[in-house]
């Protein structure tokens, strides 16, 4: 094994308009099926990009963060409304403000890029005020350099599937957002994808952990994003972007995972100050 990973991010568009992108930090050995699988990848959207980029920068072992992973729990809603509904309570337990957590729901639910199109990155908004506090706000801020370790990544994917999570989306969301929970600034998360298969979205942050909500959106519906809440009066913005885009973490333990919790359940031991909440 040499002593050099690979941050390898692919994106794909067509006439300009965002249609999927990836990223990993992977060891020489795992370069080459991660490219093929990029490539895959940018081409199964149902729409032929026009444009396929693929970015590898060489890094080294020594630049690399190890963090934990956030404890995962899927929280039992039955439609879009009580998902929704649910995200904006926990986002205000979390403390963002009501009006901005709503606004960001609303935004991400209709294309959060002001042509109206999903953008390629996040939001970064003002958690006390919903202002947008991200300078492009047609393509927004791309989280890169975060993946599993290599034994981090087989742990995670049995713990996921055996608990019924087996799609690749919910790894990959969950290293993203055991990144961004320990950005400097950074509240609490909010996302859903883009993919019109996949109605699943969560709300995230350091204390709160993962908290996946199966239904987002109604099937069929191409919205999706991501928005960063941030503690604005006390954040260096350009410190938190180049944490995001730059910093190259590895997450190397697993958190619990525990499925079908109650909403009111995941509201309220969040409230009783429990650090996580614990299978
Ligand atoms: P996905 O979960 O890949 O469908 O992504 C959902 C949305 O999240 C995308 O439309 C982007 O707006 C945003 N997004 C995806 N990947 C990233 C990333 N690495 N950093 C920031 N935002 C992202």
């Amino acid at each position: 094994m040499t002593d050099l990973l690979y941050s390898i991010r692919m994106r794909a568009s067509a006439n300009g308009a965002h249609i999927s992108g990836s990223e990993r930090l992977v060891s020489s050995e795992r370069a080459e099926g991660i490219i093929r699988d990029m490539c895959g990848r940018a081409v199964s959207r149902g729409v032929m990009p026009d444009d396929i980029t693929i970015t590898v920068d060489p890094m080294t072992r020594e630049s690399i963060q190890y963090e934990a992973a956030l404890d995962f729990v899927s929280v039992q809603v039955s439609c879009v409304h009580e998902g929704r509904s649910f995200a904006v309570q926990m986002l205000e337990h979390i403390g963002v403000a009501p009006e901005a957590a709503r606004y960001a729901v609303h935004i991400v639910g209709s294309g959060a890029a002001p042509s109206g199109a999903n953008m390629r990155g996040a939001v970064i908004m003002d958690a006390q005020n919903g202002v947008r506090l991200e300078q492009d706000q047609e393509r927004g801020v791309r989280v890169s350099r975060f993946d599993w370790t290599e034994s981090a990544h087989r742990n995670v994917n049995r713990a996921l599937s055996s608990a019924g999570f087996p799609h690749f989306r919910t790894q990959e969301a969950l290293a993203l957002a055991s990144k961004v929970a320990r950005a400097p600034g950074v509240l609490a998360e909010l996302c859903w994808s883009d993919d019109p298969d996949y109605t699943a979205g969560y709300v995230s942050s350091a204390r709160a952990g993962y908290m996946r909500i199966p239904f987002m959106k109604k099937p069929g519906d191409a919205h999706g994003g991501r928005v960063f809440f941030v503690d604005a009066q006390n954040t260096r913005l350009d410190v938190l972007i180049t944490y995001l885009q730059s910093a190259a973490v590895l997450i190397r333990k697993v958190g619990s995972v525990r499925n079908s919790v109650e909403p009111h359940w995941a509201l309220e031991h969040y409230a009783s100050g429990s650090t996580h909440v614990r299978a």
